[in-house]
Formats: structure tokens, C-alpha cells, sequence
């Protein structure tokens, strides 16, 4: 059953929501459709950590209104939000 994480990705990113901060706008499943849907509750879970590549991922973050979803390099950095690395491992 799909929760909020935090969960890896076959190329191992991380993803989470924080479910105190969502608030069921949806913006996250219009841009990573393949990844999110909303549970019973309206908060966004990930139902594929596959479903989309990391850029994507990475978009979906951004459009996000109150920076809800998590996202971590392989490397166990912080892309998003107050992002320490890019996408490539690389400092910021
Ligand atoms: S865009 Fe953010 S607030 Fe909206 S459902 Fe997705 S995680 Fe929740």
C-alpha cells in the first residue's frame, strides 16, 4: 500500500512527503504522475519511486507550494528542499 515514505528509487534517490506539511493541492501528481496520487486522507503518497526519472522528481519538489515532498541523493545529501547538492551529487 502506497505511504509517504521515505522510500528509494532503483537509482537510489529518496523521496518523502511530510504529511504535516501537505496540503492536498496536487500540484506534485499533475507533474510526477507516475509517482504520487493522493491517499483517503488527501495527502500525497508515492505509489512508484520508479515512476519517474530524478529531473522530474526534482520539478515535481519545486512546484510544490509548501516544499511537502523530500528529496535526497544517493549520496544522502539534500536536493530539496534547502538543497546541498544538484542531481549529480554535486555541492551547491
Ligand atoms: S504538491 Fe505538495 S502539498 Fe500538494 S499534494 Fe503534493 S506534496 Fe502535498
Amino acid at each position: 500500500m502506497p505511504d509517504s515514505g521515505p522510500i528509494k528509487n532503483d537509482k537510489g534517490y529518496q523521496i518523502q512527503v511530510d504529511r504535516d506539511l501537505c496540503v492536498t493541492l496536487a500540484v506534485c501528481l499533475g507533474l510526477a504522475p507516475n509517482t504520487f496520487e493522493l491517499d483517503a486522507e488527501g495527502k500525497a503518497v508515492i505509489k512508484n519511486p520508479n515512476g519517474e526519472d530524478a529531473q522530474i522528481l526534482l520539478e515535481a519538489c519545486k512546484g510544490c507550494p509548501v516544499n511537502a515532498i523530500i528529496f535526497h541523493h544517493p549520496n544522502g545529501k539534500r536536493i530539496w528542499p534547502d538543497p546541498e547538492v544538484d542531481l549529480d551529487g554535486n555541492p551547491i
